[in-house]
């Protein structure tokens, strides 16, 4: 039988986007691979005993992480909370019944390093405090030092979270062998938030009670998050979720076979012919941008260990004044729109992810870069001398007193737009915007 497509269907073509940002959840996270999409499609139409699927979740997720057990939720955000509650409760369902009150509790407080106190989307402190507990923050912003993490456990501590993530500071902090060590010298169960990790077992190898991944970044599975862990805690989390405080954020059935689904893939995935399918992209975009005047390009790693080869994209000075941040939204302007990585603009450059790339994808974006050139030559470098002392976010007044370009130092430059201010003008916004051509 021939199914008549619905208006979304069209929606969805016309709106779609290049994404050279990575997996990014306000793009809808990855691309879900045919035989994933095959099995979730598969699950639609049938009834299955949940308890039954997230016991076989289990079973997958220890499988594959090398944990005791696990069970699939909505996000990695829902992981946080209910891994947390699940620290406070065990498996006790009445006091999981009471939260967010946590009076019958005998501790609720939770430690996560200064620095580890990262937005993804929210704030991480905001999923600790949801379930009733309390976030205590160790340390300061860029060191943290073992005998601060000893100082701030107490009788109250239920648990601590490390997250691994390039939005936390990355150096001056202590290691997460030893956070672990000094946690569990005092019976303190540690919570790794590793939603964008492709290495699943190493975090359970060094001795974390608890991981969460997400479903739907590297893994290419639909929205979902896996926790991985101790039985205890992992039935504890689970309590919460098919009875407890987590009821909010339970995953269905399309979200629990997806993510078994992604987990069973990766185990028989070619990893290393996916990454030259995505460095051989990557390159033909560096090899692209290099050849325009204005435009500096340059390969870099993934700072948490990911197999990801980046390009980092920022405005030769000696060439143009125009900022980093003008071509970044030059070109999610255009139909399509191309997103990049932009969480670097402050500090004057943009990245280019190949993961999420389609094929035609690179060269689609090599040439709206040379379409966008104009903007850059527009904006030419006046001094000759700009760069004579090296690079530099300065110059000289009259008198060759030193000052900031203002335009261009971190610390005052403001990032574009306003998340209140967006949120305000939603739906209106993309509502009322041109309707676009179909680009497909
Ligand atoms: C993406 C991300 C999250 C949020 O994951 P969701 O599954 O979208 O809730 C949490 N922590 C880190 C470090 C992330 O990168």
């Amino acid at each position: 039988m021939k199914i008549k497509s619905l208006p979304i269907h069209d929606w969805l073509k016309n709106n779609s986007i290049i994404n050279v940002s990575g997996t990014m959840t306000g793009l809808g996270a990855s691309m879900v691979s045919q035989e994933i999409t095959q099995c979730v499609s598969e699950s639609m139409s049938r009834f299955v005993d949940m308890d039954a699927l997230q016991a076989e979740a289990s079973r997958n997720i220890a499988d594959v992480t090398g944990s005791e057990a696990g069970c699939i939720t909505a996000s990695v955000a829902s992981g946080i909370c209910i891994s947390v509650a699940a620290t406070m409760t065990g498996t006790n369902l009445g006091l999981a019944e009471d939260l967010p009150e946590t009076g019958k509790v005998s501790k609720n407080e939770v430690l996560i390093l200064k620095g580890h106190v990262v937005n993804y989307g929210s704030i991480i402190t905001q999923q600790i405090r949801l379930v009733g507990a309390i976030p205590v923050e160790v340390g300061s912003v860029t060191v943290v030092e073992p005998y601060q993490l000893r100082h701030a456990i107490t009788e109250n501590t239920c648990a601590a979270l490390w997250v691994v993530s390039h939005h936390t500071v990355q150096s001056g902090l202590l290691g997460l062998q030893t956070f672990i060590e000094v946690c569990h010298e005092k019976g303190v169960p540690v919570i790794v938030d590793a939603a964008s990790e492709y290495d699943l077992k190493i975090f359970i190898n060094l001795g974390a009670d608890v991981v969460l991944y997400s479903g739907h970044k590297f893994l290419s599975g639909p929205t979902s998050g896996i926790v991985a862990g101790k039985t205890v805690l992992i039935k504890a989390a689970y309590m919460q979720q098919s009875s407890g405080i987590g009821r909010a954020m339970k995953a269905g059935k399309e979200s629990v076979v997806g993510a078994i689904a992604a987990l069973q893939r990766w185990q028989n995935l070619d990893h290393r012919k996916l990454h030259e399918e995505e460095y051989q992209r990557l390159t033909y975009i560096r090899k692209g941008l290099e050849k325009i005047t204005g435009l500096c390009v340059e390969e870099f790693a993934d700072p948490t260990g990911n197999p990801i080869t980046r390009l980092n994209v920022s405005i030769d000075p000696n060439v143009s004044v125009l900022h980093i941040g003008k071509l970044c939204e030059a070109l999610s302007q255009g139909i399509p729109p191309i997103i990049v990585r932009n969480h670097c603009l402050d500090l004057g450059y943009f990245e280019i992810d190949p993961c999420n790339m389609k094929s035609g994808d690179p060269e689609k974006v090599v040439r709206r870069f040379q379409e966008l050139h104009n903007i850059i030559l527009d904006c030419p470098t006046e001094s000759s001398e700009a760069n004579r002392l090296g690079p530099r976010r300065s110059s000289y007044d009259a008198n060759n007193i030193p000052q900031v370009n203002s335009d261009n130092v971190p610390w005052a430059f403001r990032k574009f737009g306003d998340r209140e201010e967006e949120l305000k003008e939603w739906p209106e916004r993309h509502l009322n915007q041109q309707k676009k051509e179909n680009h497909e």
